[in-house]
């Protein structure tokens, strides 16, 4: 699969919905499926492994506005996503979700067989967290795809497929033909060539792949090796990394972070000006605590209020369906943005340091990302919360003008703390515990960030911590990763919340 990108993995998608991992990513698979049908779709059956996280959380989580949205053709922050499925059968697509049990070895396996009066076909991918998606499978034949690039699917006879060597195009046996994979949108069937089909998949990610590709580390450890006695600024050493990944120029990487910074700037000013949504567990509780914060009656945290004003606003914003952008992922979109934009405006710093430090947290989301996952399926809140108080402190630490290690040194105590931390969210509805979660990483960002700043030993290198927590995600029950089986999400009290919002969303017959 394609080389993690700051802009496609760790700081975005910029999107709606409550669960990057859920919506981003499966209207990422939407897309491609609808492209794969040629844009016409009567009918689509939905199957998700029992054993998976998806069977008790696909509605609730936003996996169904987002596969919905996907399968129309919409972009992750379409405003008409929330009326995905009223959309989906006004167009005449008739789709039936089904749990079936095929032991599913990935958690997040979305199976869809799609038909229309001419062709059937069907598709496998899993969402990896934080929006990205691969595809395992097409018409049963092993297809990996990541939706990086743009791909031809031309399925030939046997005989003559094998006219076609080359290093971009992959065979797959389909057993009567032979289907080719171009990494490419080059291909023109010429009239001796018998065509029995051709597809052609556009790319679904920001940051298009290229086979030439050529990175100058891919982990932390690499990334010290590569810059040695230099000392460069975490921020800088990003910034070469994604010019590498995305073939920018310096300008166009910061300017790019600067358009992000501004996006989530704008909601959070709309998330403290209120925010409402039917079906959410938590309120508008932002106003209140900027009251009391402006009103001077809150205790003492400094900057700390503000960052929790912005986390806050952030997740009601999220909660709502409104803009935000997956830093890591959308359940964890708070802690960073509200960490540094929060102690930035502190600070009256500019929109080109908070782009500065917010690459610094993206280069750290690389390593996590490549060594490992943001999906809390996999990994629980640890990839999640953990994920983002670890961006968060090597960004604090670069907004105050830390140097390189002393902000990995920040990343490294920040992940530490948060090792084991499970996810299960109250009636199954991506906002309570996660606004605490949120908070506590930012919070652990800035503690972390003075301790890296004071020069405290973090002891052990962010590599180590990552694989480390990946170790702990192996031996983490299913029941703690995402499938709100487990913790908090089967409180009684979360059972009864989550009772009361389905009720009201099927018309309150009181029956269910
Ligand atoms: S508990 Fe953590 S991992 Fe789970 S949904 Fe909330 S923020 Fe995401």
């Amino acid at each position: 699969m394609s080389a993690v990108s700051i802009f496609n993995d760790v700081i975005g998608p910029v999107m709606r919905g409550p669960s990057s991992s859920h919506c981003a990513a499966a209207l990422r698979i939407g897309r491609l499926a609808r492209e794969l049908m040629d844009g016409n779709i009567a009918e689509v059956l939905v199957e998700f492994d029992r054993s998976g996280s998806l069977p008790t959380t696909h509605e609730s989580q936003g996996s169904d506005m987002g596969l919905f949205g996907g399968l129309l053709g919409w972009d992750a922050d379409d405003e008409r996503l929330p009326e995905s499925a009223q959309a989906l059968a006004d167009a005449g697509i008739n789709l039936r979700i089904e749990t079936v049990d095929v032991g599913d070895p990935h958690p997040n396996t979305y199976r869809l067989t799609l038909r229309n009066a001419h062709e059937q076909h069907t598709l496998v991918a899993i969402s990896t967290g934080g929006g990205m998606m691969e595809v395992l499978s097409m018409d049963d034949v092993p297809m990996p795809m990541d939706g990086g690039c743009h791909e031809t699917l031309i399925w030939l006879p046997k005989a003559v497929s094998a006219e076609f060597e080359a290093d971009e195009v992959l065979h797959h046996d389909a057993g009567e033909c032979h289907i080719l994979q171009v990494k490419s949108s080059a291909f023109v069937a010429t009239d001796h060539l018998p065509v029995i089909a051709v597809k052609r998949l556009s790319p679904v990610l920001p940051v298009p792949s290229r086979k030439d590709m050529r990175l100058p580390f891919t982990s932390c450890t690499e990334m010290l090796c590569h810059d040695a006695g230099r000392h460069t600024p975490l921020w800088r050493l990003a910034v070469e990394y994604e010019m590498a990944r995305g073939q920018f120029t310096e300008r166009e990487v910061i300017d790019k972070m600067i358009a992000i910074v501004r996006i989530l700037r704008k909601s959070i000013t709309s998330g403290i000006a209120g925010t409402q949504y039917e079906d959410r567990v938590l309120g508008y509780q932002s106003g209140r605590f900027n009251e009391l914060m402006q009103a001077g009656t809150l205790l003492d945290g400094g900057a700390l209020n503000r960052i929790v004003l912005y986390v806050t606003a952030l997740m009601e914003v999220k909660s709502s369906m409104g803009v935000i952008v997956a830093a890591p992922t959308a359940g964890a979109c708070a802690a960073l943005p509200g960490a540094v934009i929060g102690m930035a405006e502190a600070m009256g710093k500019s929109e080109e340091d908070m782009a500065q430090a917010m690459l610094a947290a993206g280069v750290i989301g690389v390593f996590i990302a490549t060594r490992w996952t943001f999906a809390a399926e996999v990994g629980g809140c640890q990839a999640e919360g953990g994920a983002a108080a670890s961006m968060a402190a090597a960004a604090l630490v670069t907004l105050a003008g830390g140097t390189r290690d002393q902000a990995v040194a920040a990343a490294s105590m920040a992940f530490q703390s948060m090792l084991g931390l499970i996810c299960d969210p109250i009636a199954n509805r991506v906002e309570a515990p996660c606004l605490g979660k949120n908070v506590m990483a930012a919070s652990n960002a800035l503690s972390c960030a003075n301790m890296a700043l004071a020069d405290f030993d973090p002891l052990i290198p962010l590599d180590e911590v990552i694989d480390a927590a990946k170790n702990v995600a192996a031996r983490m029950p299913r029941e703690h990763r995402c499938t709100s089986l487990g913790g908090l999400a089967v409180t009684p009290t979360s059972v009864e919340i989550e009772k009361r919002l389905s009720s009201k969303r099927c018309g309150g017959c009181g029956s269910c």
